[in-house]
């Protein structure tokens, strides 16, 4: 038994049909909590719970706070989350459903991270969102699942922020074999911190997130991440909040599910053929997901965006 479940894998002949190209896109917008966050968090929960864990403590305001109350309450621990000010009333409200107790405190992630990371006790297990050997171990699962169904990927496209899911999905890639196709990376503009710190040549820090994305909102990739884009094949791709809301839109219609920006992201290079990707016959999209937009909101900024 694990928390997540297995999420379909579909060829979209929405997104797909050129150049002879199938697009598989693997659904894990319909994990139980929206995101693919339950993979590796409740790997890292079951986990931390067998080594006798008796509180879970997170810092994150969205998916991630959200998976780890879930994977609290299936099994039946308590979880703290220190949500940062400018967490939406929608998402305290889906964590709190979830019977987690929320403390929103500080004016960004840093000031909610501190105070979580000083409240961590000795019986306490810290889930980070992003940086955990175990949660790239859970993530890596729908690969396996993607080798069980018989797809063999020749590319895989999907959103980094911390860069987990990246590490998750290139660790699944190893561990079946398939050491040689490419992951394309894709982030929008303004929380493009693998993409700087590709270009760079180190690990930068933005001095700020200046994107709608906020899921992919992390202000530097882990270590472990940078390192890979040393080792295994792969290209960062940065794509306007405009774009990736569009993709957004335009998924809502041909697919009938609401994503996250965070997700319409890797969509949106898609969306958009870019030439990089023309060449691949099996296109592998990671339908990261994500619970924190609404079709509302997603209006709002296709509004908002179209206008500046
Ligand atoms: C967390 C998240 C991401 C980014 O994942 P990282 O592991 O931080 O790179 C992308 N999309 C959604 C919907 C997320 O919740």
């Amino acid at each position: 038994m694990t928390l997540h479940i297995e999420t379909p894998l579909l060829a979209s002949s929405a997104m797909g049909g050129k150049n002879g190209q199938t697009v598989w896109l693997k659904m894990e917008a319909l994990q139980p909590n929206g995101s693919f966050k339950l993979r590796g968090i409740g790997h890292a929960c079951e986990e931390y719970a067998r080594r006798g864990a008796k509180r879970f403590i997170s810092s994150s305001g969205g998916n991630a706070g959200l998976a780890a109350a879930y994977a609290g309450r299936q099994l039946g621990v308590p979880v703290v989350v220190v949500a940062p000010e400018t967490t939406s009333e929608r998402a305290r409200e889906l964590m709190r459903r979830e019977q987690a107790e929320v403390i929103v405190h500080g004016a960004s992630f840093s000031e909610a991270n501190a105070l979580a990371l000083s409240m961590v006790g000795e019986h306490d297990a810290f889930i980070h969102a992003f940086d955990d050997p175990l949660l790239w171990t859970g993530h890596a699962t729908m690969i396996d699942e993607v080798a069980h169904a018989g797809v063999i990927p020749d590319a895989v496209v999907l959103s980094v922020g911390g860069g987990g899911l990246m590490c998750g999905v290139i660790e699944g890639l190893r561990r079946n074999g398939w050491d040689k196709v490419p992951v394309f990376a894709v982030e929008t503009d303004g929380a493009d911190s693998l993409a700087q710190s590709i270009e760079a040549d180190r690990r930068i820090e933005l001095p700020r997130i200046a994107s709608i994305a906020t899921s992919l909102g992390a202000r530097q990739v882990s270590q472990a991440a940078f390192d890979w884009t040393h080792v295994h094949p792969m290209s960062s791709m940065v794509v306007t909040d405009q774009a990736a809301v569009a993709a957004c839109i335009r998924f809502m219609d041909d697919h009938r599910l609401v994503v996250e920006p965070a997700c319409g992201a890797s969509l949106a290079v898609v969306y958009a053929g870019r030439p990089e990707l023309a060449g691949f016959k099996n296109l592998l999209v990671i339908v990261c997901g994500g619970v924190t937009a609404t079709v509302a909101q997603l209006q709002a900024w296709e509004g908002t965006l179209a206008a500046s």
